[in-house]
């Protein structure tokens, strides 16, 4: 039997084939099961030869986008025929994502020690560094590298056993262990293993039966060599309320830090999400997301993927300017620095004037306007105080300028056509590329 978390996951991919394709859901999906899904392929079992050859030339490419969708990864699609009940049986929770293998890692400044000490301890587990502890803000690759630790570890297993759980799975499971007074049956699930990898340690802050049992567990697999791998969203020290024994024993082997990706490692990650989901994406457009994003890779992903999205319900090629649409509003403004200068230059461009006009005396309604846009953006989108403002803007003194926010921010709820020119204009600012 597959497990239910994939069973799940097949329900949801099924359902979204569905949508795709309705004419053939009544006839041919009713009876599909999954046979597994890992290492980025989805098997797919059918109840006769006719299904497979059916749905292998009509149906995969409806399987291929809905089970990329669900998952969020690449997956490559194939039926056979068969149930999941004949599928090798899984370790429960076991559960690495098709993507996060070594070859999909890009290495920079950021995590090149993290992920050379996860390929030397993939090389040789219990070996190199025990435990090896790797921490570093969310979204930074933690869990990418552990389970990448997993899949090579895997590979060349012979016959070892590897576990890969989150730590909250691991509380739970205890829990569950002690509430059926079934804890030899856990503790043998994990007192046995070559190979133990709990992401995100940080869960157990304040627990502290579950701290007492990890300890035990961990003497057992320390002293007999094993391989303990660990995460967490801080160094051993800095977990609060956990134990001094296990902060000393979490600070045995190796400890190391990611940091968030510079610039170059941000624009080759985006590359090779994009070419992991078949995507050709242009330096430019690569570039402009890395702008845009700076401290979260799964955000990173995340704008891909709402550009993808866009791109695949309007059929349009990815461009510069999709690709700022699709990310209006996904983003904060905050995201990066918006200088008054930023603004003079898109609001004299709108309205054709010159900065020196805006800086002057005149008072006709075609100079004013732009002033008091101006003015009233500067106030939104920077943190210059309004003297700042009046000063960029002619020397204008502070309450000329509450004078024009006031008008203009009227004006925006009154008169759709100011709302829209100061959305476009929003939109430009906020989106200019940083030099
Ligand atoms: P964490 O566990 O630290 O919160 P994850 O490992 O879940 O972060 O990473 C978030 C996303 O960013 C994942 O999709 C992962 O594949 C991706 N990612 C992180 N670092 C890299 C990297 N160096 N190269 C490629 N993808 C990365
Ligand atoms: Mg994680």
């Amino acid at each position: 039997m597959a497990t239910r978390e994939v069973e799940d996951i097949f329900a949801d991919i099924l359902d979204r084939v569905k949508t795709l394709d309705p004419a053939n859901a009544r006839k041919w999906f009713e009876k599909l099961t999954v046979l597994h899904l890992d290492g980025g392929s989805l098997g797919i079992g059918c109840p006769d030869e006719a299904t497979v050859q059916f749905l292998r030339d009509n149906c995969k490419s409806n399987f291929t986008c809905a089970a990329q969708q669900i998952t969020g990864h690449l997956v490559s699609v194939d039926f056979n025929v068969g149930t999941g009940e004949k599928s090798p049986r899984s370790w429960p929770g076991l559960k690495l994502h098709p993507d996060y293998t070594f070859d999909n890692f890009v290495v920079g400044p950021s995590n090149r020690l993290a992920h050379a000490s996860c390929v030397a301890v993939s090389h040789s587990p219990g070996n190199t560094y025990n435990p090896l502890f790797i921490y570093g803000s969310s979204g930074l690759g933690k869990t990418h590298l552990l389970q990448a630790v997993c899949f090579e570890a895997q590979r060349k297993s012979d016959g070892e056993v590897i576990r890969f759980l989150s730590c909250e799975d691991f509380v739970n499971r205890f829990i569950r262990a002690i509430e059926q007074g079934n804890l030899a049956g856990f503790q043998s699930q994990f007192r046995t293993v070559d190979t133990l990898v709990i992401d995100d340690v940080q869960f157990l802050r304040e627990r502290e039966q579950s701290q007492e049992e990890f300890f035990h567990t961990f003497n057992v697999l320390y002293n007999n060599s094993k391989q303990i791998i660990l995460s967490a969203d801080s160094p051993p020290g800095k977990i609060p309320s956990l134990e001094e024994r296990l902060i000393s024993r979490f600070n045995w082997g190796l400890v190391t830090r990611i940091d968030p990706p510079s610039y170059e490692t941000r624009v080759a990650i985006v590359q090779k999400k994009a070419h992991l989901r078949g995507l050709s994406i242009s330096d430019e457009i690569a570039g402009y997301i890395a702008r845009k994003v700076h401290a979260n890779i799964r955000e990173l992903e995340g704008a891909l993927t709402t550009i993808y999205a866009v791109a695949t319900t309007t059929g349009e090629a990815i461009d510069l300017e999709l690709a700022q649409s699709a990310l209006e509003g996904q983003l904060k403004p905050s995201a990066r620095h918006i200088s008054i200068t930023d603004i003079i230059e898109v609001v004299t461009g709108h309205f054709d004037v010159r900065l020196a006009d805006l800086q002057s005396k005149k008072r006709s309604q075609s100079i004013t306007e732009p002033r008091q846009i101006c003015m009233y953006l500067a106030r939104n989108l920077t943190k210059h105080s309004l003297e700042e403002i009046g000063g960029h803007l002619g020397g204008r003194d502070h309450t000329t300028v509450i004078h024009a926010c006031n008008k203009i921010g009227q004006a925006k709820t009154s008169d759709p056509q100011m709302h829209a020119v100061l959305s476009e204009l929003t939109q430009q600012i906020t989106q200019t590329p940083q030099a």
